[in-house]
C-alpha cells in the first residue's frame, strides 16, 4: 500500500472550515488506498505573531527560548487537525516534532535533523491511523525543543517521507500550499509568471535558495538525497500541481525555468585588513561556528590592505556584526561598514551549463530596465545580480520577460543557441 504524507502550509490551515478541508483531503486519500501521514504549519500568521510577541518582551530573546515559543504554533494546528479527522471518523494521533522521533542538531532556531526514528509513526500506520505530525520542530540531543527555520515544515515532511521510505511503494510527499504549483517567478511578484509542470531538484533547490518560497531548501535536498518525489499543489483545489523529479525525468530543453527575488539583504564590508594568508578562514569561520550563511563574496586588495565584503540577510546582520566587530579587535586593525536596504535578483536553469548567453541577456535586460547591478554572482545553474532593494520587482520582472517565462514562451536551448529568443 503507497504512503503518501501530507503537509499543510499556515494559509491552508488558517481557519477551522480549512482544517476541515484538509481533513478531506487526507480522507481522499485513504479512500483512493494509501497510508497517509500528515505534517501542519501553525495557523496563518501565528509564526510572525509569535515573534512579534517575543519582541514586545524583549529585543534579545534567547534562542532556545524562542524556539520553545514558536514550537507552540504547530502544536495548535495537529491537535485541531486530529480533531478534524476524528470528527470525520478516522483515527488521527497528534504528534510533536520529538514524539514523532525527530532528532536535530543544537542549533536553536536554524536545526538541522540529524535522525528520525519514525518507529512510532510506523506503528501507528500500521494500525490504521493517520499520525499528524508538527512541522518546523524537532529535539536537540539535550532534550530541547529546537526548529528548523523558517518554513521549515516543508523539511519536516519530506524528511518524514524520506524516512518511512514512500518512494519505494509508489508513494509522495505532498506539499499543499497557497499557490497551485511552483511558478517560474513569485506569482504575486510577477502576475504573467507561468505555473511548471515539473521541474528538477537541482533547479528547485537553486530556486528555493535564491528567494523562491514555496519551498524550503532543505527539504528539497532531502527530496534529492533520498529520491522523495514531491508534489507541490493547491490545499482547496484539486488539479494538479508541480512535480519535483531528478532532471533527468524532464525532456523540454528550457534554458532558464524560473527567477526569484531575495529581498531584504545587507551587506557587510570589511575594509584594511591584512594581506596574506588565513584571513579569508579567520573571517568566515566564526562566521559558520555562528550558523549564519554568507553569499556573494568580493575580495579587493589595495596597497597592503584587503577589503573583503559579503552579503548575509538582513534578519542576520546583528549577529555577523557582533561577530566581525570581536574578530577586528583581535586583528588590531580594520574597519566594519554595513549597507542595507539590497536585494537580490536570480535566473535558474539547468541549460545554463551548456548554453551561451544567459548572463548578457540578463544584464541588457537590467539596463533597460533602469536597473543598476552591484554585484554579480554565478553558478553552474544560476545567475543573480545584486541591486536596490527598490529595484527589485521591476528588475525580477524584466528578467522573467527577457527570458520568454510567461506563459508558453520560454526560451528553449534551440532559440538560445541559434539567437533566436525573445530578444
Ligand atoms: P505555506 O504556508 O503553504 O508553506 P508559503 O508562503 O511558505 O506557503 O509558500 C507559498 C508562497 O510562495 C506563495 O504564496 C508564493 O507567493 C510564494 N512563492 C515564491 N516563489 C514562488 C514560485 N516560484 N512559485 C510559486 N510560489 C512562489
Ligand atoms: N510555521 C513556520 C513558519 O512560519 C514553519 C512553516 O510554516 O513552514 O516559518
Ligand atoms: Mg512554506
Amino acid at each position: 500500500m503507497p504512503t503518501i504524507v501530507q503537509k499543510f502550509g499556515g494559509t491552508s490551515v488558517s481557519t477551522p472550515e480549512r482544517i476541515m478541508r484538509c481533513a478531506h483531503r487526507v480522507l481522499e486519500a485513504r479512500r483512493a488506498g494509501n497510508r497517509v501521514a500528515v505534517v501542519v504549519s501553525a495557523m496563518g500568521h501565528t509564526t510572525d505573531e509569535l515573534i512579534d510577541l517575543a519582541a514586545k518582551v524583549t529585543p534579545n530573546p534567547s534562542p532556545r527560548e524562542m524556539d520553545m515559543l514558536m514550537a507552540t504554533g504547530e502544536q495548535v494546528s495537529v491537535a485541531l487537525m486530529s480533531m478534524a479527522l476524528h470528527s470525520l471518523g478516522c483515527d488521527a494521533v497528534s504528534l510533536t516534532g520529538g514524539q514523532a522521533g525527530i532528532d536535530t542538531d543544537a542549533a536553536y532556531r536554524k536545526a538541522r535533523i540529524a535522525r528520525i526514528d519514525h518507529e512510532r509513526l510506523e506503528r501507528i500506520l500500521g494500525a490504521s491511523g493517520v499520525p499528524v505530525v508538527c512541522g518546523f520542530q524537532g529535539v536537540a540531543p539535550n532534550g530541547d525543543i529546537t526548529t528548523l527555520g523558517r518554513g521549515g515544515s516543508d523539511t519536516t515532511a519530506v524528511a518524514l517521507a524520506a524516512a518511512l521510505d514512500v518512494a519505494a511503494d509508489g508513494g509522495t510527499c505532498e506539499i499543499y500550499t497557497d499557490v497551485d504549483g511552483v511558478y517560474t517567478a513569485d506569482p504575486r511578484l510577477v502576475p504573467s509568471a507561468a505555473k511548471l509542470r515539473h521541474i528538477s531538484y537541482e533547479e528547485m533547490l537553486e530556486l528555493a535558495s535564491v528567494g523562491a518560497a514555496v519551498m524550503h531548501p532543505r527539504a528539497v535536498l532531502f527530496g534529492e538525497k533520498f529520491g522523495v518525489p514531491i508534489h507541490v499543489r493547491h490545499s482547496q483545489k484539486p488539479d494538479l500541481g508541480t512535480l519535483i523529479v531528478p532532471e533527468e525525468q524532464i525532456m523540454e530543453d528550457i534554458v532558464v525555468v524560473g527567477c526569484a527575488l531575495k529581498p531584504d539583504l545587507g551587506r557587510v564590508s570589511l575594509k584594511g585588513l591584512p594581506r596574506g594568508a588565513g584571513i579569508q578562514a579567520q573571517i568566515f569561520e566564526p562566521i559558520a561556528a555562528a550558523n549564519i550563511s554568507v553569499d556573494d563574496i568580493v575580495q579587493t586588495e589595495f596597497g597592503d590592505a584587503t577589503t573583503i565584503a559579503f552579503t548575509v540577510e538582513h534578519g542576520d546582520i546583528a549577529d555577523v556584526k557582533s561577530v566581525c566587530q570581536e574578530l577586528l579587535g583581535r586583528l588590531g586593525r580594520g574597519e566594519i561598514d554595513v549597507e542595507v536596504g539590497l536585494a537580490k535578483i536570480s535566473a535558474v536553469g539547468t541549460g545554463m551549463k551548456s548554453h551561451a548567453g544567459v548572463a548578457s541577456r540578463m544584464f541588457r535586460a537590467l539596463a533597460e530596465a533602469g536597473v543598476p547591478i552591484h554585484n554579480i554572482t554565478t553558478s553552474e545553474i544560476k545567475i543573480s545580480a545584486i541591486v536596490d532593494r527598490q529595484h527589485g520587482e521591476r528588475g525580477l520582472q524584466a528578467v522573467h520577460d527577457a527570458f520568454g517565462l510567461a506563459a508558453g514562451e520560454a526560451v528553449t536551448a534551440a532559440m538560445q543557441s541559434s539567437g533566436r529568443g525573445r530578444r
